[in-house]
């Protein structure tokens, strides 16, 4: 019987993978140049770091965590987010010891048990980014920055960066009892999960998607008017920067975000193109968090962005589809051609050219047909004949113009030549 994938999880496959990857070389090529370094972290940790890093309030912990027991009774949990386990890793190899801002991004995939729909899976890629050492509005302005300006190297169309503040631990008390009293005499207006929200951590109201909260969300009191001097100073410089900075950014006092860690500064990225969905990347300070996962006192802040939303939007915007590069195809007519072109293709693919190579003896025509499917730019085409005359025939695939080439020394020479143009 055939096995299945299962729900919410997905092959990539290459013909879609070649935009991943596309995506993944910009992502160390822009971040590279802000000195962003990479680390690579476990799928799986403690279910606890996550308990305690996201948050007990938080849909993530609330709801969707892959968590098992491991064969010694441990208590396992399949990451839902990369932020806790950066910040885990920052503390237990005291990266902090060397004083400086350190910058981080990790890519990989994320496991969430949510309803699986279009845009929203069971296993899912984030891109994430996290700086610790600085509570410098010029830090959260090259954050966003790195973000503004992956999404626009890689062309994404209408991107704009939400932004807001969302206090600190000295003024959101006040802002708290405001949104409780002002949610509190419209309680029965509330979704089930907002009453128990209204409880908890009434901020996350302002989150929810049911219409008849949101609506209420709408004149709800404003974070604006509650921040204490240092988190409006702390904004007000990040606004500026980000303004300097050219990056079109739109204050949204309602964005708070799914995540208990949170403080002064969040941010997402909203594309024109993503419709429900449109948060590619969402982020934020959070400068309690590394003490309270039991390091020193140090702040920080990251995002995460989504792959598959990404993707997509890509695949919107791209009117034809990538294929993966092939340089060159070496396509042999017999035994001798066939010993000869193998170690023609070891030589060009030295030279740094994508070389295919035909594997299973086949005509004339077959060839031209695989050449096509491979998407080759140029075929070497070696037949017996032409061996014996000591030639080979380099045939452009786009202009069909073909070039005998003598097989002599220079020969690998003579096709890179060509194959550059
Ligand atoms: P949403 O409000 O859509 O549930 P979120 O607040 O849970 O998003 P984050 O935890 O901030 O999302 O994750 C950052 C990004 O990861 C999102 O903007 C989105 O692009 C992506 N993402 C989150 N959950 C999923 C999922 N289940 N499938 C695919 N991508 C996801
Ligand atoms: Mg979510």
């Amino acid at each position: 019987m055939e096995i299945r994938s299962i729900r919410g999880m997905n092959d990539i496959l290459p013909e879609d993978s070649i935009l991943w990857k596309q995506v993944r070389d910009t992502m160390h090529y822009v971040l590279g140049s802000y000195g962003f370094r990479e680390i690579l972290i476990p799928v799986l940790e403690e279910t606890r770091l996550f308990q305690r890093g996201i948050g007990e309030t938080t849909d993530i912990v609330e709801k969707e965590m892959y968590t098992f027991e491991d064969k010694s009774g441990q208590s396992l949990t399949l990451r839902p987010e990369a932020t806790a386990s950066i910040v885990r890793a920052y503390v237990q190899h005291h990266l902090y010891a060397s004083g400086k801002v350190e910058k981080l991004y990790f890519w990989g995939p994320m496991f969430r048990y949510e309803r699986p729909q279009k845009g929203r899976y069971r296993q899912f890629y984030q891109i994430d980014v996290e700086a610790f050492g600085s509570n410098d509005p010029t830090l959260d302005t090259d954050i966003i920055a790195s973000l503004y300006d992956f999404l626009t190297t890689l062309n994404v169309p209408g991107v704009t960066i939400e932004i807001n503040s969302l206090g600190c631990p000295n003024c959101r008390p006040a802002y708290h009892k405001a949104l409780k009293a002002y949610f509190s005499d419209k309680i029965d207006k509330l979704c089930p999960d907002c009453k128990s929200r209204l409880v908890r951590n009434p901020l996350r109201i302002l989150d929810c998607k049911v219409e008849t909260c949101h609506e209420l969300a709408l004149k709800a009191p404003n974070i604006h008017e509650f921040l204490c001097d240092t988190c409006k100073n702390h904004f007000q410089g990040v606004q500026s920067y980000l303004e300097d900075l050219h990056i079109p950014t739109r204050l949204n006092p309602m964005m708070v975000r799914g995540l208990d860690y949170y403080v002064q500064t969040t941010f997402e990225a909203v594309s024109e193109n993503l419709g429900a969905q449109n948060a590619v990347a969402g982020g934020g300070r959070y400068d309690g968090l590394v003490k309270q996962l039991g390091g020193p006192d140090i702040p920080g802040i990251g995002y995460a962005m989504g792959m598959e939303r990404l993707i997509m939007i890509l695949q919107d915007i791209r009117k034809e589809p990538l294929s993966w590069p092939c340089d060159l195809f070496i396509a042999t007519l017999g035994d001798k051609a066939r010993r000869y072109g193998i170690t023609l293709a070891s030589k060009i693919r030295k030279e740094g050219k994508v070389c295919e190579f035909s594997y299973e003896p086949k005509s004339l025509k077959a060839l031209m047909k695989l050449a096509n499917r491979l998407n080759a730019r140029f075929t070497a085409i070696i037949g017996e004949d032409e061996l014996q005359r000591k030639e080979i025939v380099l045939r452009n695939m786009a202009t069909r113009e073909q070039t005998t080439l003598p097989v002599d020394d220079t020969l690998t020479e003579k096709i890179t030549g060509l194959l550059d143009g």
